[in-house]
């Protein structure tokens, strides 16, 4: 079970985040965006504004018309996506989290654009890209940029 409030660092610890009532599990997406920044797997976990707590030397790139991505300005560590709206979710990365460290993997979506050397495991829900784009034609940036 996840604990009702979780609390992660970048690498340097100049920018702390606090989740309340997190999701308790990760996605994957290995659209092309996504393997470009994160230089390798792509995992997140989605959460509501209201509930994420951010201080630090944020910065972010706005990779689209819709989405940035936010990153530590002293160290570089990857932080989250999200579209450039309050109301919009945060698309948090597990690992700056110790306890995602125990989360499952729960959707994993472009499986037909991942790389040969990641294939996961396990019976999580799984969408192609072309699956994902016909569920979603306005959630994702990548939708921008196709
Ligand atoms: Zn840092
Ligand atoms: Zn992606």
């Amino acid at each position: 079970m996840p604990s009702d409030v979780i609390s992660g660092q970048c690498l340097c610890g100049a920018v702390k985040i606090t989740v309340t009532d997190p999701s308790g599990w990760v996605g994957v997406c290995h659209c092309a965006m996504c393997q470009r920044w994160s230089g390798s797997v792509f995992a997140s976990f989605p959460a509501a504004p209201e509930t994420v707590t951010v201080s630090g030397p944020v910065k972010a790139h706005a990779s689209s018309q819709l989405a940035e991505r936010a990153f530590c300005g002293t160290c570089g560590s990857h932080l989250w996506m999200r579209d450039r709206e309050e109301t919009a979710e945060y698309d948090l990365m597990p690992g700056l989290f110790e306890a995602a460290n125990d989360w499952p993997l729960r959707s994993e979506i472009y499986c037909d654009e991942a790389p040969a050397a990641f294939s996961l495991e396990g019976d999580h829900r799984k969408a192609t890209a072309e699956q994902y784009r016909a569920k979603y034609p306005h959630a994702q940036e990548v939708t921008d940029n196709v």
